[in-house]
């Protein structure tokens, strides 16, 4: 009983996939070999939701002792980019895997040539001459079988000298195409004689002006995966009308007898997630670049200051279903703070200064206070804080008329500065106008952190730095990039829905060891947020990304895990 019981359980942690590639090795299928590949197509930068197919083609064959191969898809001339190739393969290692080889599609132009040569010999496949327009009113509709092509009864050896005179480059781009010759009465509507070639006289990023002929997706894709000897071929729910076409491509032709399978789409609150329109943000200047960190984006991320493992996390917890649905950007954020927690060095950062006088501490004196670097991991050690008789705290730290829980600064109450004095306020100064502009405080002597003789209890705790060696910083605090949670969803433009505030940028008061700390730290801005040094950052100035704030939203699903 028990061991049923466990069993199961184990069972049911496998994802569907993961399932189907166990009942593959079970049955001795390709001779227990999983060979996986991750297929982007060079025409943009990689975003978050590519990083769930990522994570589920590398998984799973890592899972399993097999391999992924990285394959650009580029047999779109138009839109693709060597540019976007290295962008893709730095964000598929910063995630943390590694491609068995590197493949593109362009590489198989000549093989994917002479397989469509092939259907045609076979009488599977033929030259048509009709204009777009026409081939669409000829296609019917889902409930309205289509009519065959006036062209579609052309002799093999006819189709194979159009089919060449088509490659040679003898034919107007628009003016005829290669169909295969299926069922135009099929119900599923991808087989009713699909395109598989079209002219087009592009110039293509790799093969150059070589050919003017380029394969469709659903002739390509198939059969690139046969060539490869793909065992599971995992892509999004939006190609399961198309795993028809891949199927007859396969058997058609008698090639490697790849597999496809689906499952659905990563879609995330208050962002937009194709490329198509995180190039349009771009372009037209909604964001500085395709790695502002407020971006979708891998490299956005990056740049914010998330983390691989935190990424990964997240496609963990999310799952591999069948279903649509949308994910709560707060569960990324929650496994961004949940990582950061672990690895962020304390640093004290005042980001809304507000002056504090010690006024019975020595005008000139600095005094050197040891801070944690990391409480969370005892490793870390301690770094030196300098305390001295001005000071900065931050001014949502004090109030005139506090309710009666607010255990920060009021006149005549008490606090402890984190590392070093329990001190009390005095008195408040103020401009003709009535804004506070200093606090007169006495410290408590016998009371520095770690050698606390004082017997005194406070109740709060507050990040403080030392206004003579206080390192003036930028600060960019991010907010969501969309004011709705599914911009994609709304009526008119996405870009209507734009949050006019997603970015603001302070100057903040930081302790001098910012200067020293290593460019790619992680920190923790006490009481703060987690932040990130941006790479804008010159030795004069530094800047700062808030990664993700400290408020923990999901609190509840952490202890649920
Ligand atoms: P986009 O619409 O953003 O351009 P795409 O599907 O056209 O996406 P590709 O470069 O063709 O982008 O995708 C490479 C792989 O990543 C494909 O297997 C695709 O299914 C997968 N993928 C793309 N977007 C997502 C997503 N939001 N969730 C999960 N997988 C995705
Ligand atoms: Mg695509």
């Amino acid at each position: 009983m028990t061991e049923l019981t466990a069993s199961t359980a184990e069972e049911k942690a496998l994802n569907f996939i993961e399932q189907i590639v166990e009942e593959d090795l079970r049955a001795g299928k390709h001779g227990g070999r999983v060979l996986t590949r991750f297929p982007p197509e060079p025409n943009g930068y990689l975003h978050i939701g590519h990083a769930k197919s990522i994570c589920l083609n590398f998984g799973v064959a890592q899972k399993y002792g097999g391999g992924t191969n990285l394959r650009f898809d580029d047999t779109n001339p138009v839109t693709e980019d060597t540019e976007y190739v290295e962008s893709i393969k730095n964000d598929v290692q910063w995630l943390g895997f590694h491609w068995k080889e590197e493949r593109y599609a362009s590489d198989y132009f000549d093989k994917l040539y002479e397989l469509a040569t092939l259907l045609v010999q076979k009488g599977l496949a033929y030259v048509d001459d009709l204009p777009a327009e026409q081939m669409a009113t000829l296609k019917g509709t889902p409930t309205e079988p289509g009519t065959n092509s006036p062209y579609r009864n052309r002799t093999v050896t006819e189709n194979l000298e159009l089919f060449e005179g088509m490659k040679n480059g003898q034919f107007a781009e628009g003016s005829r195409t290669l169909r295969a010759k299926i069922d135009m009465a099929a119900p599923n509507m991808l087989l009713r004689d699909p395109i598989l070639y079209r002219i087009k006289f592009a110039h293509h990023h790799r093969t150059g002006d070589k050919w003017c002929i380029y394969p469709m997706y659903d002739f390509a894709h198939g059969q690139s995966d046969a060539i490869e000897q793909i065992t599971h071929s995992i892509c999004t729910m939006e190609f399961v009308p198309h795993r028809d076409l891949y199927d007859w491509c396969i058997e058609n032709l008698g090639i490697f007898p790849s597999k496809q399978y689906e499952f659905s789409r990563l879609n995330l609150s208050y962002t937009v997630m194709s490329k198509r329109k995180l190039l349009q943000l771009v372009n037209d200047a909604h964001v500085k670049s395709w790695d502002d960190p407020r971006m979708p984006t891998l490299s956005g991320m990056r740049r914010r200051g998330y983390t691989p493992q935190a990424v990964r996390g997240f496609c963990e917890r999310i799952g591999i279903t069948k279903n649509e649905n949308l994910i709560d950007v707060g569960l990324l954020e929650f496994c961004v703070r949940e990582h950061l927690n672990k690895i962020a060095l304390r640093r004290m950062v005042v980001l809304d200064p507000l002056k504090v006088v010690i006024t019975n501490y020595p005008e000139t004196q600095l005094e050197i206070c040891h801070s944690e670097n990391n409480p969370e991991d005892p490793e870390s050690g301690t770094r030196e804080v300098l305390f001295g008789r001005e000071l900065y705290i931050e001014r949502e730290d004090f109030m005139e008329n506090p309710p009666k829980n607010f255990f920060r600064l009021a006149v005549g109450k008490m606090v402890r500065l984190k590392s070093a004095y329990i001190i009390q306020c005095n008195e408040v100064l103020k401009d003709t106008d009535g804004n506070v502009t200093e606090l007169r405080c006495s410290y408590v002597e016998n009371s520095k952190s770690s050698q606390d003789t004082s017997g005194i209890n406070v109740k709060g705790t507050l990040h403080w730095v030392a206004a003579q060696t206080a390192l003036p910083v930028e600060v960019r605090l991010y907010d969501r990039l969309f004011q709705v949670e599914n911009p994609s969803a709304e009526e008119g433009d996405f870009k209507d829905y734009l949050n006019p505030n997603s970015l603001q940028v302070i100057t903040a008061y930081a302790e001098p060891a910012l200067q020293t700390d290593a460019a790619d730290a992680k920190i923790q801005f006490m009481r703060k947020g987690y932040f990130y040094k941006d790479s804008d950052s010159t030795p004069d100035k530094l800047v700062f990304n808030r990664t993700v704030g400290l408020k923990d939203n999901w609190a509840k699903v952490a202890t649920k895990a």
